[in-house]
């Protein structure tokens, strides 16, 4: 797709988290596309990714990717990975893009092939609290997350645009001072919280911990669990709003975010 060039946009293209949203894709899975003045990203490409890029209106052109971001290896955010590194590539064919993945998802038990690496002109390893850059996108991790693999949660600046992404983790009291963005997107896998989450994910309590101190300029809940998706995302969002003051939304499937209409 041709995007004019002072663009700057959030595709969700999946909204599911957890495992039985995804088994039974209750929402997409998917992960999202980002994209600023003309570079474009893919950000954890879960099951279904390719199909739903492909499906999308307007159709989302993986051989347009500069680059695809891998947060962590759960199959949830990994498992289209290897078909996206051969579209954006053109099965190989024209060796381009990066590849951004913790180590992780690159060396004991990995989730890229070793075949499908020699099409990208460039792999590099995401560590804590570093910087990179892709074309007009660059980015910072965070201090490593407290979940089952190596997962960072990112700081994209998409000139002049700052965007926040808390990626899975269990809540721990530094998260609300590490992601500042003016747009901040939580993954919110949980309604409630449970006392020893076996998975390490968010809930609502921790979304207004969260909010509460970053007050960003606009909240996005996505990447939901069943006890969200039974909630109503969009109930939630609501009622945050009300209760935090600050503007909250529920990401759905498709949805575009326009950064210049924040
Ligand atoms: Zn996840």
């Amino acid at each position: 797709m041709k995007e004019e060039n002072d663009s700057a946009f959030l595709k969700f293209i999946g909204t599911a988290g957890a495992r039985f949203v995804v088994m039974k894709q209750l929402r997409s899975s998917g992960g999202v596309w980002l994209s600023s003045e003309g570079t474009n990203l893919y950000m954890d490409p879960g099951p279904g990714a390719l199909v739903r890029c492909l499906n999308s209106k307007p159709k989302m052109d993986p051989s347009t990717l500069d680059g695809i971001l891998l947060t962590h290896k759960h199959l949830d955010h990994s498992s289209d990975i290897n078909v996206m590194i051969e579209a954006m590539t053109e099965g190989g064919f024209k060796k381009r893009g990066v590849l951004f993945a913790p180590e992780d998802a690159l060396e004991k038990d990995p989730v890229v092939f070793h075949y499908v690496r020699s099409y990208l002109e460039k792999i590099e390893i995401l560590r804590e609290n570093s910087r990179y850059q892709v074309g007009r996108i660059s980015f910072s991790t965070g201090p490593r997350h407290r979940h089952g693999v190596e997962t960072y949660g990112i700081n994209f600046r998409m000139a002049p645009h700052t965007v926040s992404f808390i990626t899975d983790t269990r809540f721990f009291p530094e998260l609300p001072n590490l992601y500042q963005g003016e747009v901040l997107v939580i993954h919110v896998v949980r309604l409630k919280p449970i006392g020893d989450d076996p998975v390490d994910h968010l809930s609502v309590e921790d979304v207004k911990a969260i909010v509460k101190k970053a007050r960003p300029k606009l909240t996005v809940l996505t990447h939901f669990g069943m006890t969200m998706i039974r909630a109503k995302p969009w109930e939630v969002a609501a009622e945050l709003e009300k209760e935090l003051g600050v503007k909250v939304i529920a990401a759905s499937d498709g949805m575009k975010l326009d950064l210049k209409e924040v």
